[in-house]
């Protein structure tokens, strides 16, 4: 299963993509925590990127295809993959198009998870997130079963700095502009499943698999993917 899950920011892509890597055992591949990890560990990449996500900007193309190809690389993803966060604008779904095509492969399906406004904000105000192994919270509706602490590692739940209302309400914008083109331009290629992200957690997951049909099945080892420009 070769798998894009768009939707605005707080809509459930992360919970989403994390529930279905542990059915299919397949990896998510987070744009948002690469870039995350890159800018904890202080590279130079990390660097360059983190004014952007402060900020609620998207990173330039060229930083987060690099992080994408290297990941795509590796050999956890040869048999398939769930991305979340990427790709972000047209730009992006071009180059990866590109270099699936390249080593013989294409996604199977790319489900967008619709979310309204309000509840975007309700669910990232709420968020919080393992520093240890990137799990999703929620204070209200996902709450770990000790404050502040992960069910899964037990690493420290933080709030993200760019979970701040203000910050929140420009990433509603820069998706608008930037990555809702995305469902025409998937809708057009015919590869779009649009899925209602209201809801429990489960029966979200229930809608995409229902959407997804019977291609719920992790694909065949392939080979390693490339993002350079060509
Ligand atoms: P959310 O899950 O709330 O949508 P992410 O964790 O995916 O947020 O992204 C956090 C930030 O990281 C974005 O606001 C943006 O600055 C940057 N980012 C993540 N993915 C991409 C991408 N594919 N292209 C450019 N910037 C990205
Ligand atoms: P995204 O990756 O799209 O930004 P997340 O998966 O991080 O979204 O979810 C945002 C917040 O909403 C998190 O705090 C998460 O625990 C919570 N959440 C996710 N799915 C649901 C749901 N179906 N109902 C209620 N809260 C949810
Ligand atoms: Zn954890």
């Amino acid at each position: 299963m070769r798998l894009v899950l768009l939707g605005p920011p707080g809509a459930g892509k992360g919970t989403q993509a994390q529930a279905l890597a542990a059915l299919w055992g397949i990896p998510q591949i987070a744009s948002g925590d690469l870039l995350r990890a890159a800018v904890r560990e202080d590279s130079e990449l990390g660097r360059e990127a983190a004014g952007y996500m402060e900020c609620g900007h998207l990173v330039p193309d060229e930083l987060v295809l690099k992080l994408i190809a290297e990941r795509l690389q590796k050999k956890d993803a040869r048999g398939g993959f769930i991305l979340d966060g990427f790709p972000r604008n047209v730009m992006q779904a071009e180059r990866l198009a590109v270099g699936l095509e390249r080593v013989g492969l294409k996604l199977d399906k790319v489900v967008a998870v619709m979310l309204p406004d309000e509840e975007v904000v309700k669910r990232i105000s709420g968020r919080r997130t393992c520093e240890d192994c990137a799990a999703m919270y929620h204070v209200v509706f996902e709450p770990p079963a000790k404050a502040g602490v992960c069910d899964k590692c037990g690493g420290e739940l933080y709030q993200r700095a760019d979970d701040a209302e203000e910050t929140v309400r420009e990433r509603i914008k820069v998706y608008e502009a930037a990555t809702r083109p995305l469902l025409d331009h998937y809708g057009r290629l015919g590869l779009l499943a649009k899925v209602d992200g209201v809801g429990r957690t489960d029966e979200v997951e229930k809608r995409i698999l229902a959407a997804l049909d019977g291609l719920a099945i992790p694909s065949q080892a392939g080979a390693g993917v490339g993002l350079a420009r060509s």
